[in-house]
């Protein structure tokens, strides 16, 4: 079996693999047919590489290695969502949705195996946190998925779209989510445009910053309260990076691109506590000087929750508020409902969560709403 300390080449974008070939006296063109064979052709093994030279593919073979999760279960709901639990190599599992839609096939990717922010009204809090995910970890979702979306059906659509909205915080995971998207919006990995590929965080500000000299993707903010002393419940890490700052970093996020970028604030729409006409107001108030666009999420409960989801005739009331001030508002349809792969459902399976569940305890009796 290969040991831990070869470098995964799954999750190494162009400029690392170029570096890594240059060192060794090879053309920086050898990582373009590496990632060709990896991430076009689905090929994991350095010996099928037949446009290396056997030296060169025996040197891989010792030095490298292309390693990919377990697909534990894989389960697919009427309306054509799919979902993966994939068992990485220390035993934790996560999970990856692709959601089919008319107009584009979003994968929805994890980025960490679990999640240590603690929103309250999200399932994957519940699970605890264990670790960060590697670079490597992240891509294979989208590796994963793509092989077997193709395998089931010869007609199948690719992948347009990558949100990272799976378990966990992206910008808490910085380095491997950069380096893995990347890949996604490299020519010689997905090839996905900017647009394409969105990153969804809670907020942690001085990641955003980063993000925006880093990296041209897309940012959703998942926001879920016009006020601080409700995000603060909500939302915890809303103590840490209150909403005035947060929404003055979302105003540098999008400030002095080439193309006008939006932020897409997501709402998850809670039964009697976020969901009134006068939240709404404030909503509109607070995002007046923000470019941006408002995604509601209706409520996706999950066992044991103490929140309930909004009627469907509030939700309504609360968009159209919005959509008279002006703003660009969704509700987002919940997708894979039957088969637990909704937002805020995503599980997994952690090990050695239980630090992490006496936290969410405390935090959960203390909060009243
Ligand atoms: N940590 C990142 C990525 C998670 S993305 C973030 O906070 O943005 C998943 C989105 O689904 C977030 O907006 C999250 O707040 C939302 N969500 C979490 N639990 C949910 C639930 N039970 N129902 C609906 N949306 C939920």
């Amino acid at each position: 079996m290969v040991s831990n300390a070869k470098m995964n080449m799954l999750g190494s974008p162009r400029q690392s693999l170029e570096a890594y070939f240059t060192d060794r006296g090879e053309a920086s063109f050898r990582a373009h047919q590496i990632m060709k064979w990896i991430h076009h052709r689905g090929v994991y093994d350095f010996a099928e590489m037949s446009d290396l030279s056997k030296r060169l593919r025996q040197q891989l073979q010792t030095e490298a290695m292309i390693k990919v999760p377990e697909i534990v279960m894989e389960k697919v709901s009427a309306d054509g969502t799919h979902k993966w639990l994939l068992r990485l190599e220390d035993g934790n599992c996560i999970e990856t949705v692709y959601i089919p839609e008319d107009s584009r096939n979003t994968l929805c990717v994890s980025s960490q195996v679990g999640c240590a922010l603690d929103c309250t009204f999200c399932s994957t809090a519940r699970q605890g946190f264990n670790r960060n995910l590697t670079s490597a970890e992240i891509i294979s979702q989208l590796w994963i998925a793509r092989r077997r979306l193709q395998s089931g059906n010869s007609n199948a659509r690719t992948i347009s779209n990558v949100v990272l909205m799976g378990m966990g915080e992206p910008l808490l995971n910085y380095d491997a989510v950069v380096d893995a998207s990347r890949i996604m919006m490299d020519d010689l990995g997905y090839g996905l445009g900017k647009r394409r590929v969105t990153l969804s965080t809670s907020g942690v500000l001085p990641a955003m910053d980063r993000l925006r000299d880093d990296l041209d993707v897309s940012l959703a903010v998942s926001l879920h309260a016009p006020n601080n002393q409700l995000r603060d419940k909500l939302v915890p890490l809303n103590r840490k990076y209150p909403i005035e700052e947060l929404l003055l970093a979302c105003r540098r996020f999008v400030e002095g691109k080439k193309h006008k970028q939006r932020i897409t604030f997501e709402y998850v729409m809670l039964k009697d506590v976020n969901d009134s006409p006068s939240h709404a107001r404030e909503l509109v108030k607070l995002l007046r000087d923000v470019p941006s666009k408002i995604n509601l999420i209706p409520f996706n409960p999950f066992p044991d929750t103490r929140f309930q989801r909004s009627e469907p005739e509030t939700i309504q009331r609360f968009r159209d508020i919005l959509i008279r001030a002006g703003f660009t508002t969704i509700t987002r349809r919940t997708r894979g409902e039957d088969i637990d792969a909704a937002c805020g459902q995503l599980a997994g399976k952690i090990q050695d969560r239980s630090r992490r569940a006496v936290r969410f305890a405390r935090l959960e009796q203390n909060l009243t709403l």
